[in-house]
């Protein structure tokens, strides 16, 4: 695997607060060119490229002084993120990482390539929800997380998907670069990924919580700054894991219809949006583990279920709030009802309170349990955050506040987090 730094762009929005080029600003004690130079040392990535156009002097004086092995491309014209990588004197070959070069990121590269391996992916984006769809570039993906839909950025109409926004991070398959023509300037979110999805290749999403975040602008830059001096971004590298609010659904973020075929889930309570909101500023992820044994009773199709989930995602997108994944299990255990699904219609062990859904998402993305919460309203909730070491609180649940004492059981999710999150 190569790796490929696109920071030709003039960064004009940047330049007005700062005079040095985005990619030698501060950042910390150090800045971003020395970042990548880590996340090239530290991966057995064979080789890096810089692409440089506006303020390159500068820029390759740095590099030069920093005596590590890479080459630097300068672009006379501005040929765009994907236009620079068409050029005679560059020749990748197998995989290219490439970063975005006003990105500041920790994330792990390791499980990024992997993925895109086991995909056998021709371009693999790394997306994560987002809190301005509207200005972003958005994906749709299907069951297997293959891009099924790519939604360029400014956009007057949001439509439903998952809110997930490709985050300036990208494996690309060398000879997917053939699809780019000579001397014309081209983006590869606009221009690349969108034939490729043309030609029907494989094009994946990699949903991760990692720290990636632009610092395109003043306030993004400055964001990033604060970052820094938090637990939210890590210099050095550690071996990281995510803190977790894992949510049930139904009775906790929409109302629960008694006897009812299916909960709409954008029934929400009052004060679910504010919650998380306030979730999604803190270090927790929010993630949404619930039993649909509708789909094995037959009252609704699963791909009704994940269209529903994707309604509610762009709801919450609009409202500049997000959630970070959503499992759902789809069985029943109980056989021999007129209309059931017999395929779902079985024994599994992902219904709480199993904790099936549970070790998917902390494998997924690397969640500490004893450093998460759970919150529910049933004893299926209970019992699977019991067994699985992660804190139980309870809402609206007579029986079980007796059970978990009054200190942790409350009257809403609003309530709960603003107990837990301070
Ligand atoms: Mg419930």
């Amino acid at each position: 695997m190569d790796l490929a730094i696109i920071a030709g762009g003039k960064g004009t929005r940047f330049s007005k607060f700062s005079k040095k080029p985005k990619v030698l600003s501060k950042f910390g004690k150090k800045n971003l060119v020395d970042l990548y130079f880590k996340i090239f040392k530290e991966n057995q990535i064979k080789k890096i490229f810089f692409f440089l156009g506006h303020n390159a002097q500068i820029i390759e004086r740095y590099i030069e002084k920093k005596n590590v092995n890479c080459k630097v491309f300068t672009e006379k014209r501005a040929l765009g993120t994907a236009g620079c990588l068409v050029n005679k004197n560059f020749n990748p070959k197998g995989d290219l990482l490439v970063i975005m070069g006003d990105i500041a990121t920790n994330f792990n590269v390791k499980k990024f390539y992997d993925y895109h391996k086991k995909k056998n992916s021709d371009i693999t984006l790394f997306v994560h929800p987002n809190d301005h769809p509207l200005d972003s570039d958005i994906v749709n993906l299907d069951e297997d997380s293959r891009v099924i839909k790519f939604y360029s950025k400014n956009r007057k109409k949001l439509f439903y998907s998952d809110n997930l926004a490709t985050a300036g991070i990208y494996l690309i398959k060398a000879n997917i670069l053939k699809l780019l023509k000579k001397n014309i300037k081209q983006d590869i979110s606009k221009d690349l990924i969108v034939t490729s999805l043309k030609r029907k290749k494989r094009v994946f999403g990699y949903k991760s919580f990692d720290y990636v975040k632009d610092m395109g602008t003043k306030k993004r830059y400055f964001q990033v700054l604060r970052d820094l001096k938090t637990k939210k971004f890590d210099f050095k590298f550690k071996k990281k894991n995510h803190k977790a609010i894992f949510l049930d659904r139904d009775g906790v973020l929409n109302r629960e219809k008694k006897n009812y075929k299916y909960s709409n889930p954008l029934d929400l309570y009052p004060g679910v949006i504010r919650s998380l909101k306030k979730i999604n500023k803190s270090n927790y992820l929010s993630i949404v583990i619930t039993n649909q044994p509708a789909i094995a009773k037959g009252f609704v199709t699963k791909e009704f279920v994940i269209k529903s989930h994707k309604i509610l995602q762009t709801f919450l997108g609009n409202k500049n709030v997000y959630l970070n994944d959503i499992f759902f299990c789809p069985h029943h255990p109980h056989k021999g009802f007129k209309g059931e699904n017999k395929k779902y219609k079985i024994v599994c062990n992902c219904r709480k309170p199993k904790i099936g859904l549970l070790l998917k998402a902390k494998k997924q993305y690397d969640i500490d349990f004893k450093k998460s919460f759970f919150i529910g309203n049933s004893e299926a909730d209970y019992k699977a955050a019991i067994k699985s070491n992660i804190k139980p609180y309870i809402i609206n649940n007579k029986i079980l506040s007796d059970k978990i004492g009054q200190k942790r059981s409350f009257s809403s999710l609003h309530q709960v987090i603003k107990y837990l999150i301070k």
